[in-house]
Order: structure tokens, then C-alpha cells, then sequence
């Protein structure tokens, strides 16, 4: 069929019943971006069938024809490191406590608290998250599972289940509900206590090497038995580690990712690459700095530029050894009193990845193919045929300026438009 079906819907809106046709979309934008191959694709047309791209071409054909000719389209974004079970109000001053408050939360409340999280990722153009704990006992997974018969669409999720971790994991000493938010691990090992992990089909692993902010760290032996069990069941491992000792614990152990790593060194991301084990970076936008110090006493946020400064120069160093980068927002700051949502809190994070030195380029990769690789779905994070067919599409090139991906103006997710503004004149 051909016809404009889709022009009645171009005012600015965000679609809560999206538009999918059976029928093929095909879709000319003012340039493609190919993140795998680092290609701008120009003069060529998307065309999207039963949520895949099913071909790209430069000829007109007989699908619905969408026009797009104002914008660059790249594959939706992936955030690899989100917390979307979790909030703190606080601006991480008392993190413990927020836990002690959302561990009162019923389990509804809290899957519900999710969704709106999950809205509002996918209105700044993400279209798959991992999240990585914090999400009590396995509400990640229900909910992944949920989604599979939910009409509405929600980026798709990859869940970890709660993150093992030791001693008093990132509780404050004496705090009690541990055990409704992390997984406690202890030595020795015995496989059969993580069975739970393997009942409720996780996608990964999300252990503590340090507890940071809490104290304490994981036994480097419990470490490395918790990697080889989880390997054995085809699980990637991924390590919250923010000092440079931990990072190299967990490294040497075999992990697939150390997630922040803040106080990585040479040695470190020199093995990294070598193991091509993944840095997940958690960053903070100039701007999110700024609101952080309003509420946080912590020196750290006093200086955005000083923050960047040091943070920069591993995140570039990474990047010139060759260790793989993966987007992580690590979204989970309540700042909606200073005007920002989760959805552009997580995109403050990327755009952070920009401010500290990655160029625009692969500040796209780490949120697209890199971290499509990571979740090993080759159908993910790229532009080619049979691909799945998750589009956002932008007036301000993202490859000109990250701060471009503020404003999405098409988001499509396995073919189903759930964003369309209309271009500006
Ligand atoms: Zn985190």
C-alpha cells in the first residue's frame, strides 16, 4: 500500500498507542548514521517491515511513506548500567537510608515506580536498558517477563537480579533489610545457594568487588568462584568496582565489565584490554555536578571541570588502549525539584562522556554497538538489514553536538513509532 498514513500524526506528541502497521514504513531522513560501521548514510531510505529493517534502499517503493528528510537517524540507545527500582532523594548524602525507605515499598509500588522510570528513558531515545540491581528480589526480571504481554511500549529490559555483595553490602553498619536488596555471598561457596539467579533466567551478573559506598570488599577467592559458576551457565559477570584496587581484583578474576571505575589506573585498563573486559563509565554532566552540589557537602561535586579533568583522562585512555566501552547512566538521583527527569538525568550521563573528551562518535558507539555487543545481540545498536528496527531520530546532528540528544524528534522502537514532532520550519 502507499499513502500518508502516518502524516495525520506529525504534531509533537508522545504516542501512548503507538502506531504499527503490518505494512511496510519506509522512511527518508536527512542522513543515517551506522554506528558499526561508522557510516553517514545519505540519499538512502529505511524501509521497516514487522519491526525489523528490512531493507535499506534509495529507490521509492509502494510502502507508507515517512518523511523524515529534516533529521539524522541513528539506532535506539542503550544504557547498560540503570536503576530503575531505585531513587534517592537525598543526592546520594544518605544512600543507605533511601534504601531502608524503598525496601517498605510493596513489590507493586515499586514495579509501578519502574514503568514511570522506564516512560520516561524511552522518551530520551532509549530503547534498551540493563539494569543492575537495586531492584529488590528479582523485580527486574518479573518485570522484563511482564512486558513480553504488555500492550504498551517500554524500552526492553536485560536484568542482572539483585547484585551479590558481602558483609553489610552498601548498607551503613548495623542497618537491618540487607537481605531484601543485595544477595549476600559469603565463603565457602556452594552453587546451590544461587539457584534463585538461574530460576528467575537473569541476563547477567551484577556483583559487588567493593561496596562503595558501604565498606568492605569481596574476598578476591569468593570473586573468583562466583565468576567461574556464573561463566559455566553462560552469564557475564559484571563488577561494580570504584577504586583501582578492586577493578584489578575483579579484572584478574575474569569478569566481563567493571562497572564506574573511577580510580582505574594504567595497569588496570592495560589488562582490561587485553582480557577485553568492558569499562562500563557512570559519569556526571557539568550540569548534574552543579545540581549534586547544591545538596551534597562531598568536595568532589564542587567542580565540574575538576571532576572531568580527572575522570577524562582514564575515560580517553580507555579509549586509546583499546578496553571496550559500554554507556552506563547509572540514572538513579531523584533531581525532578530541579526540572529533571530520569529519562534526561540518563542522557545527562552520555552527554557527560562527551564533556569529559570521547569524541561524538564514540560517545554514540558506547550507547549503540558497543553495548549491543556486550548484550551479545548483533540485531541491536546498528543500521543494516535485519536489524531490529529501534530509531531515534534528531534535528541537531548527535554527531555534531551530544547536546543534540536533548532533543529527539522521532523514536521508534521495533518498528512501532512512539515519538513524531514535526520538524521546524
Ligand atoms: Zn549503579
Amino acid at each position: 500500500m502507499s499513502g500518508i498514513i502516518l502524516s495525520g500524526l506529525s504534531i509533537g506528541l508522545f504516542l501512548s498507542t503507538p502506531v504499527y502497521s503490518q505494512d511496510c514504513i519506509q522512511i527518508t531522513a536527512k542522513e543515517i548514521y551506522d554506528p558499526a560501521t561508522d557510516q553517514i548514510l545519505k540519499g538512502t531510505s529505511l524501509v521497516v517491515q514487522n519491526g525489523k529493517i528490512h531493507s535499506l534502499t534509495s529507490e521509492p517503493n509502494d510502502c507508507s511513506q515517512l518523511d523524515l528528510s529534516k533529521l539524522t537517524l541513528i539506532p535506539g540507545l542503550i544504557d547498560l548500567h540503570t536503576h530503575i527500582f531505585l531513587e534517592d532523594k537525598t543526592a546520594a548524602v544518605r544512600f543507605s537510608d533511601e534504601l531502608v525507605r524503598l525496601g517498605k515499598w510493596s513489590s507493586d509500588q515499586r514495579t509501578s515506580f519502574a514503568k514511570d522510570q522506564l516512560r520516561s528513558i524511552l522518551k530520551s531515545g532509549f530503547t534498551t536498558i540493563r539494569d543492575v540491581g537495586n531492584s529488590g528480589m528479582f523485580l527486574d526480571t518479573k518485570l522484563r517477563d511482564s512486558l513480553a504481554s504488555d500492550s504498551e511500549v517500554l524500552p526492553r529490559i536485560f536484568g542482572t537480579g539483585p547484585g551479590i555483595a558481602t558483609e553489610q553490602a552498601q548498607f551503613k553498619t548495623g542497618v537491618v533489610g540487607i537481605e531484601s536488596e543485595y544477595f549476600l555471598a559469603k565463603l565457602p561457596f556452594k552453587e546451590e545457594a544461587f539457584s534463585p539467579f538461574l530460576k528467575n533466567k537473569v541476563d547477567g551478573i551484577k556483583i559487588y568487588a567493593d561496596n562503595d559506598p558501604g565498606k568492605g570488599q569481596m574476598p578476591e577467592e569468593l570473586l573468583k568462584q562466583l565468576v567461574t559458576f556464573f561463566h559455566s551457565k553462560k552469564l557475564k559477570v559484571s563488577a561494580h568496582a570504584t577504586n583501582d584496587a578492586s577493578a584489578w581484583m575483579a579484572a584478574n578474576a575474569g569478569v566481563d565489565s567493571i562497572e564506574h571505575g573511577y580510580g582505574i589506573k594504567k595497569r588496570t585498563l592495560e589488562l582490561m584490554a587485553q582480557k577485553k573486559i568492558y569499562l562500563i563509565p557512570t559519569e556526571m554532566s557539568t550540569r548534574v555536578v552543579q545540581l549534586v552540589n547544591r545538596r551534597n557537602p562531598d568536595p568532589l561535586y564542587v567542580s565540574a571541570r575538576e571532576l572531568h579533568r580527572k575522570r577524562g583522562k582514564r575515560l580517553r585512555l580507555a579509549l586509546t588502549l583499546g578496553v571496550p566501552i559500554g554507556f552506563g547512566s547509572d540514572a538513579y538521583m531523584d533531581l525532578s525539584k530541579a526540572r529533571l527527569s530520569r529519562g534526561e538525568l540518563t542522557l545527562e550521563s552520555l552527554i557527560a562522556y562527551s564533556e569529559e573528551g570521547l569524541p561524538a562518535s564514540a560517545v554514540l558507539k558506547t550507547a549503540t554497538v558497543w553495548a549491543a555487543d556486550f548484550l551479545g545481540r548483533d540485531d541491536l545498536g546498528r543500521i543494516r538489514e535485519g536489524a531490529t528496527a529501534d530509531l531515534v531520530g534528531y534535528e541537531k546532528s548527535p554527531l555534531k553536538t551530544a547536546q543534540g540528544l536533548k532533543e529527539p524528534s522521532f523514536i521508534m522502537k521495533d518498528g512501532k513509532i512512539v515519538l513524531f514532532r514535526q520538524a521546524r520550519k
